[in-house]
């Protein structure tokens, strides 16, 4: 099957699974979800699929928030159904962590016999299944209990381990059923989440697009339309969100969960993470450094949006001296630079150190062949910031009049992990976005310091 902007405009979230779609970007792109139910009471039909994919013994996961708004019914329909099963319910007396040991727990408490994992919850529980869904090689469903986060579609899995946030290869689930009536009553600080996740599409498709335009990179445009089509639907109707109306949270996880197959279509994580997904992974990393619980992932997204969006904003509306550019890479200390990433990510940074030299980034001949195509490149540069990129101002206004935190400081990140997250978080991953085009420029630190104060300036 062929497929083109046009075709996206009229697909349903359906239409794109069980097929193989040839692109004009020259890739063939392909999901391997078999079905994604979300109506209202979808979960009633669990116990049917069940029997239709031939399943005989399910391993039911959850938590204890998700068993009571999700688990509880599917375990009635179970027995009603004389499914065999048998569950662990995760008793998050503290928020749950995706580590080695609840990992540990479900292989435990697993049953030999299992031939389907049933995995109810959100963010957590489906990085845990996925997980374990890949290494036993048991397929796994997930029933969604939130539109909190971009992952139910995705095919890694980030884990914990030793206290760093490492990815892992995982399943992608063969079947995704999110009940309206489930998701909708989710806590608002998770449909927030999941909002604000979305909304940091914003600025991770821009990044993709400057990294084409000035790196050469792979960029498909229909992949982008997708994860475009799902935000402006939420965007159209944020009061929708806000009032948890049935159509709009539908809307918002579709949004969410096309993100995911977006990223099954391009191969990689680029059609839905940028520099905000790369601020935050450094808060995380910090957070756990510290054996602080991090907060929910998209509530955090949610402000490094903003953050990213202000440095594209100052981006367009600076002078740029490329002269000086040039200059600035030529004389560039790499010493002092590998000193400031030793302190800023502190246990964490020989990792970033060994990636570093691997990509040889701190060479100054890459940075000086990307000023020059920065600079042939200008316009095109201008034209797509301002076609992707709201008004920083407007951007916190809109999530601010929903209830969102909008301010580092409201999750307890200070000014100087702002400040350090903005410097340091490109060299997380060998990736081209706006803070490293404005490392090309020679403008990290003066727009570092600026967005650090804008942040904190309510
Ligand atoms: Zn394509
Ligand atoms: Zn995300």
């Amino acid at each position: 099957l062929n497929i083109t902007l046009e075709q996206v405009k009229n697909y349903g979230i359906q239409d794109y699974l069980n097929k193989k779609f040839y692109c004009n970007c020259g890739r063939v792109h392909a999901v391997d979800i078999n079905e994604i139910l979300i109506s209202s009471s979808a979960l009633y039909q669990i116990p049917d699929l069940l029997t239709n994919y031939g399943y005989k013994k399910i391993f039911m996961v959850s938590d204890r928030n998700t068993y009571e708004a999700a688990g509880r019914l599917i375990e009635k329909l179970l027995i009603q159904n004389e499914i065999h099963y048998n569950k662990y319910t995760f008793a998050c007396k503290e928020e749950l962590v995706p580590d080695e040991r609840a990992l540990g727990r479900l292989l435990v408490e697993v049953d030999k016999e299992t031939d389907l994992i049933l995995a109810v919850g959100s963010g957590t529980i489906n990085d845990l299944c996925r997980m374990l869904s890949f290494k036993l090689n048991i397929p796994y469903f997930i029933a969604a209990t939130a539109p909190s986060m971009d992952g139910y579609a995705s095919n890694v899995s980030p884990l914990i381990v030793n206290n760093l946030k490492v990815t892992y290869q995982g399943s992608v689930p063969k079947v995704i059923i999110a009940d309206v009536d489930v998701i909708k009553r989710a806590p608002m600080k998770m449909i927030l989440a999941g909002f604000g996740d979305l909304l940091g599409k914003l600025t991770c498709l821009c990044d993709w697009k400057l990294g084409s335009i000035v790196n050469g990179e792979y960029h498909c445009s229909v992949i982008e339309q997708i994860v475009r089509e799902s935000l402006e639907k939420c965007m159209s109707n944020i009061e929708g969100i806000k009032n948890r109306e049935d159509e709009a949270v539908k809307s918002l996880l579709e949004g969410l969960i096309l993100s995911g197959i977006a990223m099954s279509f391009s191969g990689n994580s680029r059609p839905a993470s940028g520099a905000e997904h790369h601020i935050s992974h450094f808060w995380e990393m910090m957070f756990l450094l510290q054996g602080k619980t991090p907060e929910l992932h998209g509530t955090k997204v949610t402000i490094t949006t903003i953050a990213s969006a202000k440095l594209y904003n100052l981006l367009i509306t600076s002078k740029i001296d490329f002269d000086k550019a040039v200059l600035n890479a030529r004389q560039f200390n790499k010493e002092k630079w590998i000193r400031y990433i030793e302190k800023a990510y502190g246990a964490a940074a020989e990792d970033v150190l060994a990636l570093i030299r691997q990509e040889m980034s701190l060479e100054p001949e890459g940075r000086i062949r990307r000023i020059e195509s920065i600079k042939n490149n200008w316009k095109a540069i201008v034209d797509a910031v301002e076609e992707y990129i709201p008004n920083s101002d407007e951007l916190r206004g809109i999530l601010r009049d929903c209830g969102a935190a909008v301010s580092p400081s409201e999750i307890g990140v200070d000014e100087q992990l702002v400040y350090d997250s903005i410097m340091a978080a490109k060299d997380l991953r060998p990736r081209y976005t706006i803070l490293q085009i404005i490392t090309d420029l020679g403008l990290l630190e003066e727009f570092a310091y600026s967005t650090k104060k804008y942040l904190s300036d309510n």
